[in-house]
């Protein structure tokens, strides 16, 4: 990652801040250092872009966020981004093994993958929850995450998304979490 591209997100986050009402010029620029050395203290790189499906997949390679984020409001701005934040601190914790198992176990364990991703992501909401609303409170910023995130997925929808997906890693003979998540980022953007 090069200065131009550090340089680079911060003025993303920075102009997106600003245009949040409530918030002056000088918390718009305190908060996007904070949320950069959030993201930098992971060593991972964020890039915002198009997506057309999803607002974020994080990649080995790269976090991608997208642009459509950054007309949200600071309180979602965050809660997506420090949810994406979250799954490499999952997979720093746990491997990314944990992740590959569950696409590429067989159907019989459907139910079991779809808990399993359920509550990966339900961690990942509140470890993004926690994070936004300890900023929120830092600066005084009177706003509420209003995203719902995974709390209203249901087992069921997850097992619908996860059959098709299974079947898709077994087809195109997906090896690594990596192959898995680069094939989905080019379903998604
Ligand atoms: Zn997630």
């Amino acid at each position: 990652m090069n200065w131009y591209k550090k340089a680079s997100i911060n003025n993303q986050l920075v102009e997106s801040i600003s245009k949040n009402k409530d918030i002056d010029s000088t918390i718009s620029q305190k908060l996007a250092d904070d949320i950069e050395k959030e993201i930098n203290n992971l060593n991972v790189s964020y890039r915002f872009e198009p997506l057309s499906r999803a607002l974020g997949i994080a990649r080995n390679s790269s976090c991608s966020i997208s642009t459509k984020v950054l007309e949200f409001p600071v309180a979602d701005l965050m809660f997506v981004l420090f949810h994406e934040l979250a799954h490499y601190y999952q997979y720093r914790k746990y491997g990314t093994d944990l992740v590959l198992f569950i696409y590429t176990n067989s159907e019989e364990q459907l139910e079991e993958d779809a808990r399993k991703l359920k509550s990966i992501e339900n961690t990942a909401d509140k470890f993004s929850i926690m994070k936004t609303n300890y900023y929120l409170n830092k600066y005084k910023i009177n706003q509420k995450i209003t995203m719902s995130g995974y709390s209203n997925s249901t087992i069921e929808s997850i097992k619908s998304q996860l059959v098709y997906f299974k079947k898709i890693v077994a087809q195109k003979k997906l090896k690594t979490v990596d192959e898995i998540n680069d094939f989905i980022y080019n379903m998604i953007k």
